[in-house]
Formats: structure tokens, C-alpha cells, sequence
């Protein structure tokens, strides 16, 4: 008996990352309403179904949609602006943008771009942090990013809660032209996190997710609260607070960690650190702090292109040789990278190359499972996504290999580690609705997008008044940059 589906891929290669990691040659996968029926060799699966839609995936690589567990809204719109500023510097001029230049049309037009090069990328699941820090004075900034990520038909899993103390924080709210600031509470801000929590998480068909986390595992330990040592009490409390609403909603603890915070925080903060916890960076780790992870099953997020990845590492062979859940993430598209995870991977694999001195570190199949089935793992919904498997969602992503750089296709797995780049995406697909065909975002109006985040970035930077820094300073030709920032 043939079964009716509604689309049918069939003819490529497919990489399942199922349990068995299987790659299927000439292989099939059957969709219909939302969730994947079949998957198995061409012949097999096209005698058991009559699709409505079919699609040829000759001379292409079939994956689960990748997942980007770590980045931030609001660098979509900033992009490489500042990018030679000191790290420092740079964060510090675009947090004030974000909390004191932005509005609701600032991000929801970062969302929507961020969502578009994403799922250009074969993104299909994004983790967003509402800033450098969460901007959580106000819902309707949260509110305006998730919906418009969402129009582009992708899934997005925004991050919220209180920015780093001290409190209270200055923000500022445009009404037209006139710049309101505004005192904003500790509380205030746990209430605005909660509120997004309660009108965010499962919307958009469940497409649409919230965790909660401040900027801080503990607020960076050996600089602060060394020098002010009042802020361990903020950050305790901080810690309980996410935890209670974690436990209360069912949502993931989503913030930063550099090493001895893991130290502090099992030291200071009960039943805080557990299997619903993401961790972003998680540079300078001590070894009692890898142990930690892998005994509490806390889950990293490995920025390999993130500033802080110059000047220290995260030991990325030693957690996975240590059973760590790590996903290797974007860390967003500024200021000096894109959302591209392909040459993210490969970044991931030569920052532990250089260091250990062996170009056999981090496999590409380790790599692999880092955007697709441990990522999954590393934001909690591995039930649902991350492999193609019959059952799970339909999110899948389809990888030109007909392409000079690509061919000829003797290890091709090895080649989609190796060589692919972003733009080789053509078809991607959630829960079995198209959001690319053939190359091209078929949900919004592409041309659209770009002018709108074209428009609110010069907003932006005008009512922060960095339009200073597009120009090119002395010392950006024909020096070496050693000396410093140019
Ligand atoms: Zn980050």
C-alpha cells in the first residue's frame, strides 16, 4: 500500500544523524503534515509513497537544518561597524546603542535580517540573545524582534533577563525624535523577563522559544566581585531568580561563562547548574570546571569566531572527550563574521589545530554534530529536530555539491565540512513548509527586508551618533595593526 505525502526528497545524498549516523547514498525523505514519515534508500522510500510535491535532490547533500545556538540580535544591524575598535570598546558602544538608540522597529528589522541570512545559510533554528546584554526594560522590544523572526518562517529561540548589575540601569525609549530615558529596577526587568517568557515561549505554532539568563553565569569573577564584592549578592540572587522561572516555564538558562565562573557558581549557586543549562563561550575552563559540565550535563555553546577565542580557548577536544554537549555557534553576525556555520566549523576545527599542533583534531563528523544533532541537544529539543529521522520535524536543508568547489565528490561529507560555504544552500525547509527554493526566501519579500534593516541601522547609528565610525582611520592601509586598534 502506497501512502499519500506531501513532499518527497529523493536522489541525493542524505546524512541522517540519526543514532547510527547513517549517509544514504541515493537515498529519500518523505514528509507529510509537518514531520518526517520515511527515510531510507530512493528505490525503498519512493515505493511506499505517492508524493503531492517532489523535489530532486540529484548532485545534492541532504541534512537536518542547522542549529546556531549562541549569537545576538542587534549585531545584524551593526554588522562590522567599530570592528576595529578594542573588543571592549566595541561592546561597550554598541550596548549604549542598543539600550539607548534603539526601538521596536530597530528590532524587529534586526530580526528579520538576522532570520533571512540564517535561513539562507540552512539555519533553521537560532538562538538569539536581545543584545550584548538583554534589553528587557520593555516587553515590546522582545515582543517586536520574535515576531518579526518569526515572519521569516524559521525557529528562533530568543534569550532574555536582567542586564549586569549594578542596578538600577539607565535606558531609553524614542517617542519620534525625542529620546525618553529612564531609570529601570532590578525587579522591573525580572518582571519584563517573565513577561516574554509567558507571551513568547511556544508561539508562532512553537516555532518561536524563550530562555531566560542574565549576561553573567556570576559576573565575571575575577574582575568584579573581587573589586566589589556586593555584587555576589546580586548575582546570587540573579541566579535564583532564573532558576525559578526555568523550573517555573520549562525553559533553558541561557547565558555567558569564562572560566572560574563554573567554579564560583557550583560553589555559590544551589541547583543552579544542570542539563537545562547553556553556556556561551566558555573560554580559560579549569579542569575541575570541565568536570562540572560533563557531571551536571551543562551544555556549551563554543563561539569559534568570537573575539574572545583569540586570546583564550575553550578546550573543546577535552569536553567532548569528556561527554560535554558542545554546539559550535555564530556568536552573530558582527563585528568581523556572518552567520555562515559551514566556515564556522571550520574555524572551530583551526583554532585546536594551531593549538595542539594536529590537523587530525575535532573530525568533520564531530563538527557536524555540533550544528545539527548536538545543537539540538544543546537548546533542549533534540526530541523534535537535529536528525532526520522518521518522526521528528521536518527541517531539513539541501547543499549544492554541483559547484567547482565541491566537486568531485570521492568523500563528500568530508567536503561539506571542508569546503561548503553558506550560498551553497538551495532548498530549505520546517516542519515541511518551504522557506528556501532555490536559493532564494520564499516566505518574505527579500529586497524588502534589506532596505528596511538598511533604514533602521542608519536610524540607529544616528540617534547614537556613531556615524564617525564608518570612516577609515589612519593606519587601516598597509600597516600591520600590531601596534593597536586602527
Ligand atoms: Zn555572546
Amino acid at each position: 500500500v502506497k501512502h499519500q505525502v506531501d513532499l518527497l526528497v529523493s536522489g541525493g545524498i542524505v546524512v541522517t544523524m540519526d543514532p547510527a549516523r547513517r549517509v544514504l547514498d541515493d537515498g529519500a525523505v518523505a514528509v507529510d503534515r509537518g514531520h518526517i514519515v520515511a527515510v531510507g534508500p530512493a528505490a525503498e522510500v519512493e515505493s511506499s509513497v505517492v508524493p503531492k510535491r517532489r523535489l530532486d535532490a540529484r548532485r545534492k547533500i541532504l541534512l537536518p537544518g542547522l542549529i546556531d545556538a549562541h549569537a545576538h540580535a542587534g549585531h545584524t544591524l551593526f554588522k562590522t561597524l567599530g570592528a576595529h575598535l578594542p573588543s571592549r570598546e566595541w561592546l561597550r558602544i554598541t550596548g549604549e546603542a542598543y539600550f539607548h538608540a534603539t526601538t521596536p522597529k530597530s528590532w524587529s528589522a534586526d530580526g528579520r535580517l538576522a532570520a533571512l541570512e540564517r535561513v539562507r545559510f540552512g539555519i533553521t533554528t537560532g538562538v538569539m540573545m536581545l543584545g550584548n546584554e538583554p534589553r528587557t526594560d520593555d516587553p515590546v522590544y522582545g515582543q517586536a524582534f520574535a515576531r518579526a523572526s518569526a515572519s521569516v518562517g524559521g525557529r528562533t529561540i530568543v534569550s532574555v533577563g536582567p542586564a549586569s548589575p549594578p542596578w538600577p540601569r539607565r535606558f531609553t525609549r524614542w517617542e519620534d525624535s525625542d529620546a525618553r530615558p529612564r531609570e529601570v529596577r532590578y525587579e522591573e526587568s525580572l518582571g519584563v523577563t517573565e513577561e516574554l517568557v509567558r507571551t513568547l515561549h511556544g508561539a508562532d505554532g512553537g516555532r518561536t522559544r524563550v530562555m531566560v539568563g542574565p549576561s553573567y553565569l556570576s559576573v565575571p569573577v575575577s574582575r568584579t566581585i573581587s573589586t566589589d564584592p556586593s555584587l555576589a549578592g546580586v548575582a546570587a540572587a540573579t541566579a535564583r531568580d532564573m532558576r525559578t522561572l526555568a523550573d517555573r516555564y520549562g525553559v533553558f538558562i541561557h547565558t555567558h561563562a569564562y572560566g572560574r565562573e563554573l567554579e564560583y557558581a557550583e560553589e555559590h549557586f544551589e541547583g543552579y547548574l544542570g542539563p537545562d543549562v547553556l553556556l556561551a563561550h566558555c573560554t580559560g575552563l579549569t579542569e575541575r570546571e570541565i568536570a562540572i559540565l560533563a557531571e551536571r550535563d551543562v551544555k556549551v555553546a563554543h563561539c569559534a569566531k568570537a573575539h574572545r577565542a583569540y586570546t583564550e580557548r575553550c578546550p573543546v577536544p577535552e569536553l567532548v572527550d569528556a561527554g560535554v554537549t558542545v554546539a559550535v555557534t555564530s556568536d552573530a553576525s558582527a563585528p568581523d563574521r556572518t552567520f555562515d556555520l559551514f566556515e564556522t566549523m571550520r574555524s572551530a576545527q583551526r583554532l585546536q589545530r594551531v593549538y595542539f599542533r594536529n590537523a587530525s583534531v575535532l573530525p568533520p563528523g564531530t563538527m557536524l554534530e555540533s550544528v545539527t544533532i548536538g545543537a539540538a541537544r544543546a537548546v533542549g529539543i533534540e526530541a523534535e529536530v537535529g536528525s532526520l529521522e522518521p518522526g521528528k520535524r521536518a527541517d531539513l536543508v539541501l547543499v549544492d555539491t554541483w559547484r567547482p568547489h565541491m566537486v568531485p565528490a570521492l568523500a563528500p561529507i568530508w567536503q561539506l565540512v571542508m569546503g561548503a560555504v553558506g550560498h551553497d544552500v538551495t532548498h530549505v525547509f520546517v516542519d515541511g513548509a518551504p522557506i528556501v527554493q532555490e536559493g532564494r526566501c520564499v516566505t518574505v519579500d527579500e529586497d524588502e527586508v534589506l532596505r528596511e534593516a538598511e533604514d533602521e541601522a542608519r536610524h540607529m547609528v544616528e540617534r547614537a551618533g556613531l556615524e564617525y565610525l564608518s570612516v577609515l582611520g589612519s593606519g587601516f592601509w598597509g600597516s600591520s595593526g600590531l601596534a593597536g586598534a586602527h
